[in-house]
């Protein structure tokens, strides 16, 4: 297993001139900032299926339900050709270990939702996931997956990074063999960020954990991971983090005299109503955590989710 965080991006927004007309789409943000962090994978699915450069450009058509991929002016029809790709390139994807995958927002084939789909009876376009795109997330339903001017978007962009890191951590914890213990001392971990995503989610996976002993391995990995995924696949939003945050603080009831207790109270509520960023009740927690040893809330992944030079959590 590769030690960086592998991330698969449509090639033009990674910078490669791959478009149809020879140019690209480069983003800014992952090419300057993330690219620091991972390792970005990048694939363009036209030039890989056999389309050349330059070329014509594709459109997807809704032929009576049925979506096909239509050279613009000649009406040529490529669906089999993406198509017969996709089949084999899929499946092997795999081996390539990728923790999260960055699309192009509105391509034909790339586009996560907000690709155009003509009509052939002559009604305006609707909105839907690119060719391969769609059949991506059909392949690998559990990998985070986002369109790069969702990224521009500072809660969604925090979301993604989280989930690409969880998905690194479980690789690695599977890595090791389905052992239940240390899936138990995982999900620990995660708990606070779990609960942070989907209440609902987390309570279902703790009740999955105390039934362990009826199924095998490869059972309680497989349904807990699935779960887990579909969980954190829910936005953590700042009223969630909120509750998170006031949840931890209750852990030093004891020690904070009134005034810490109330600055840290007051923090949260700027956190929540949106005055400050979430690394400043973050930080403050991390101290409380440090100075009282309290080992629980100094394993929580929801206190250090990523790296703290992605700065993902100093926007408010
Ligand atoms: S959007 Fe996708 S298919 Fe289009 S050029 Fe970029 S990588 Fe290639």
């Amino acid at each position: 297993m590769s030690e960086n965080i592998r991330i698969g991006v449509s090639a033009c927004i990674a910078g490669e001139k791959v478009r149809w007309n020879n140019t690209d789409a480069r983003d800014a943000y992952l090419t300057d900032t993330l690219a620091k962090y991972v390792e970005f994978v990048p694939l363009c699915p036209e030039i890989a299926c056999g389309m050349g450069i330059p070329r014509e450009k594709v459109r997807q058509v809704d032929c009576n339900g049925d979506v096909r991929l239509i050279g613009y002016e000649s009406g040529d029809d490529l669906t089999e050709k993406m198509t017969n790709w996709t089949d084999r390139i899929l499946p092997g994807l795999d081996k390539e270990d990728l923790c999260g995958f960055v699309l192009e927002s509105r391509s034909p084939c790339c586009a996560l939702m907000q690709g155009k789909i003509f009509s052939t009876t002559g009604n305006p376009p609707r909105r839907g996931a690119g060719f391969f795109a769609k059949l991506l997330m059909t392949h690998y339903p559990l990998l985070p997956v986002e369109a790069s001017d969702r990224l521009q978007n500072p809660i969604l962009r925090e979301n993604f990074i989280r989930r690409v890191f969880v998905l690194k951590r479980w690789r690695e914890l599977t890595a090791k063999g389905l052992k239940i213990g240390n899936l138990v001392d995982f999900h620990t971990r995660h708990k606070m960020m779990i609960r942070s995503h989907n209440l609902r989610g987390y309570r279902e996976l703790g009740k999955l954990l105390g039934e362990c002993s009826i199924f095998n391995a490869d059972e309680i990995f497989d349904t807990y991971g699935t779960m887990l995924f579909r969980s954190l696949a829910l936005k953590a939003t700042p009223t969630k983090n909120a509750e998170i945050l006031t949840h931890a603080m209750g852990y030093f009831k004891k020690q904070l005299d009134d005034g810490d207790a109330q600055e840290l109270r007051t923090m949260i509520i700027a956190y929540k109503n949106g005055k400050i960023p979430l690394v400043i009740p973050l930080t403050l927690l991390n101290h409380y955590a440090r100075k009282h040893q309290n080992p629980y809330l100094m394993q929580q992944y929801f206190l250090n989710p990523h790296p703290s030079e992605l700065k993902l959590l100093n926007h408010v």
